[in-house]
């Protein structure tokens, strides 16, 4: 199975940089086709740029977040249709910042999704537990409520993607040991498995939370990680390269 390497650019770019950064993008994949799949997630403002420089590479685009409506009166908001018109085949949805800034419950996720598959793009279905969950030892139970309410339905018989973001990992600097890593992506697996009665194999887990070069190697490499989700080091150039080789 090829890796799959997502990068979140947040709230952060320029033409300039869209432009530099999705031509080396497109650059690296080419080396590691088969074996990584790259997925770049700008904000909207820049998703006609960077379709315009990856291209028909290999690379791929998707949205940061999509409407549960298919169209309306909602300023600010963007819809799945129109990501899908950018030009995207993914959409991130339900990231902790969304959850926290936005105040989205898991049931908004689940719709988010739902939208997402009904317009044919594959949804990233962000989950993860917070600081104070973790110390309380409540990971395990969080992301299984968040599992229950967050998959929609319509995920049992079309593409999606979870990942797996401990939100205290999240540019933060910090990583759960590759052996909590191995432990919570392997209980995800079994318990979306259970909760929606899809194969294990058709179920991919990525781990998102301070991903950067010098360990995503060891990352992508531990048992039940499909690739990775990252944030900060997908704007730096030579780092995302080289997570990207990573995974190749
Ligand atoms: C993210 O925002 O999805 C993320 C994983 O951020 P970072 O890589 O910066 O921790």
């Amino acid at each position: 199975m090829k890796k799959i390497v997502i990068a979140n650019w947040k709230m952060y770019g320029d033409l300039a940089m869209a432009a530099s950064l999705s031509q080396a993008v497109v650059r690296e994949e080419k080396l590691h086709t088969a074996k990584v799949s790259v997925v770049l997630c700008p904000p909207a403002s820049l998703l006609f740029s960077v379709a315009s420089h990856i291209g028909g590479s290999g690379v791929k685009m998707g949205g940061q977040d999509c409407h549960i409506q298919p169209e309306g009166a909602y300023t600010g908001d963007i819809s799945a249709n129109m990501l899908k018109q950018a030009g995207c085949q993914y959409v991130i949805v339900g990231h902790s910042e969304r959850r926290k800034f936005h105040n989205e419950s898991s049931r908004q996720v689940c719709q988010k999704a739902t939208r997402a598959i009904k317009t044919g793009l594959i949804p990233v279905i962000c989950i993860g537990e917070t600081e104070e969950e973790r110390t309380e030892g409540k990971t395990k139970d969080i992301l299984a409520e968040q599992i229950r309410e967050s998959i929609p339905e319509e995920a049992f018989s079309n593409d999606f993607i979870l990942a797996y973001e401990p939100v205290w990992a999240i540019g933060s600097g910090k990583t759960p040991t590759v052996d909590d890593i191995r432990e919570i992506h392997t209980y995800i697996e079994s318990f979306t498995a259970k909760r929606t009665g899809i194969d294990k194999s058709r179920i991919s887990v990525l781990y998102g939370g301070s991903v950067k070069a010098s360990n995503a190697r060891e990352i992508m490499a531990t048992d039940g990680v499909a690739g990775v989700l990252v944030g900060g080091a997908s704007l730096k150039e030579d780092e995302f390269c080289r997570i990207i080789a990573a995974a190749g």
